[in-house]
């Protein structure tokens, strides 16, 4: 379907439905599906693990907005993650992570897939020329998060996907935190895109879900093996909940980045805060980078707080509208600390995060609200 971003997002794998005219696909919560004769299937549908339509409509639309061929629904986006690695990686592989990944993906490598036999090596993604010379002949995968959580760090796509197709290592590119709406990894190269629907996609706190998208059939068709091999689908309700939240992406995404920005005026001019890290930001180390491969900036923000950790801690307990909660992407505002919340997994890893760093997942409330809330929390 040749046609715009928002009219993805609203129509691509959502056809009103042939019997009914229903014009949003229903929750089809079955776990199997009648058959005309033996083997004689109804559309394809067998059993709810290999495929289900409220997925399928989730999926299409996924993959329309990713620009792929291919989307694949997961339960979590670690779900989507383990299914990818176990599919690509075999005992004796080694694999290339960000150097400040997010700390259930560092946690996965570090604790599951290492047993496994595939290693792995932290390496600032910002730099290519770093991230070749850690290539290895066993390197079967690129791991890039960019912008990265909580450091909001950037890395050039394009350069990577090239240092990956020298090795030939497949770029995996996690879009959790731009989302398809900001940034479209496969256009500029990645070989597999990986969300946490959850987050932005999803966009309202309110189901856990992950996905893969490709660009190759082939790929995409050995990653569906294994999605139903290995099992860790997504339910339709959790499907049909993700989909309604995808419908509203773009628009959500405009009013994230409006507020962020805002946000960052209000912390870079803030005496009692030392250091915000924002894409968006002119001095940023990755925004030349950012401004090329990202229509906006994106609704994360960071910052380090004076007075050290225990004043970093302080912060999050003294906002009102700013929930203290981890997670992010939602349509309300998140405030969280990092080294003690999301990241406590990478404590006394090499990717252990500042201990006076705050995360924002800036939302979509009245921005007076929120500058005004931040502003009292900091004193
Ligand atoms: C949350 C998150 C994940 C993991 O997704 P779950 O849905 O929580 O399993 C992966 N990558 C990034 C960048 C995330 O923020």
């Amino acid at each position: 379907m040749d046609k715009g971003f928002e009219t993805l997002a609203i129509h691509a794998g959502q056809e009103a439905d042939r019997e009914t005219g229903a014009v949003v696909p229903p929750i089809y919560a079955t776990s199997t599906y009648k058959q005309d004769g033996v083997g004689g299937l109804r559309s394809g549908y067998e059993y709810s693990r290999s495929a289900n339509p409220t997925r399928t409509a989730l999926e299409e639309c996924l993959a329309a907005l990713e620009g792929g061929v291919r989307g694949l629904a997961f339960a979590s986006g670690l779900a989507a993650e383990d299914t990818l690695l176990r599919t690509v990686c075999r005992p004796g592989d080694h694999v290339l992570i960000p150097a400040d990944a997010y700390g259930g993906t560092y946690r996965l490598f570090a604790k599951v897939l290492a047993n496994w036999g595939v290693a792995y090596d932290p390496v600032p993604l910002g730099d290519a020329a770093a991230v070749r010379a850690a290539v290895r002949p066993e390197t079967k995968v690129i791991w890039v998060e960019t912008p990265t959580n909580p450091l909001l760090g950037i890395a050039d796509i394009t350069a990577l996907a090239e240092v990956a197709r020298d090795a030939g290592a497949l770029l995996v590119v996690d879009n959790t935190f731009a989302s398809p709406y900001l940034q479209q990894p496969l256009a500029l190269g990645a070989d597999v895109v990986v969300h946490s629907t959850t987050k932005y996609i999803g966009g309202h706190s309110d189901v856990v879900g992950g996905a893969l998208i490709v660009s190759d059939p082939e790929l995409g068709e050995r990653l569906a093996y294994h999605q139903n091999a290995m099992g860790a689908v997504a339910g339709p309700f959790d499907a049909w909940l993700t989909l309604r939240g995808a419908k509203t992406l773009a628009v959500r995404m405009e009013r994230h980045c409006d507020n962020a920005e805002r946000v960052v005026e209000l912390l870079s001019a803030h005496p009692r805060v030392t250091r915000v890290l924002y894409p968006g930001l002119p001095d940023h180390p990755g925004h030349e980078t950012a401004a090329k491969q990202m229509r906006r900036f994106g609704g994360m923000v960071a910052f380090q707080v004076a007075g050290g950790e225990e004043e970093a801690v302080a912060v999050c307990g003294r906002t009102e509208i700013f929930t203290l909660a981890e997670s992010l992407g939602g349509v309300e505002s998140l405030i969280e600390h990092p080294g003690r919340m999301t990241h406590a997994s990478a404590a006394g890893s090499p990717l252990e995060v500042p201990s006076d760093l705050v995360r924002l997942s800036v939302g979509i409330e009245s921005i007076d609200d929120l500058l005004a809330d931040l502003s009292r929390a900091l004193g």
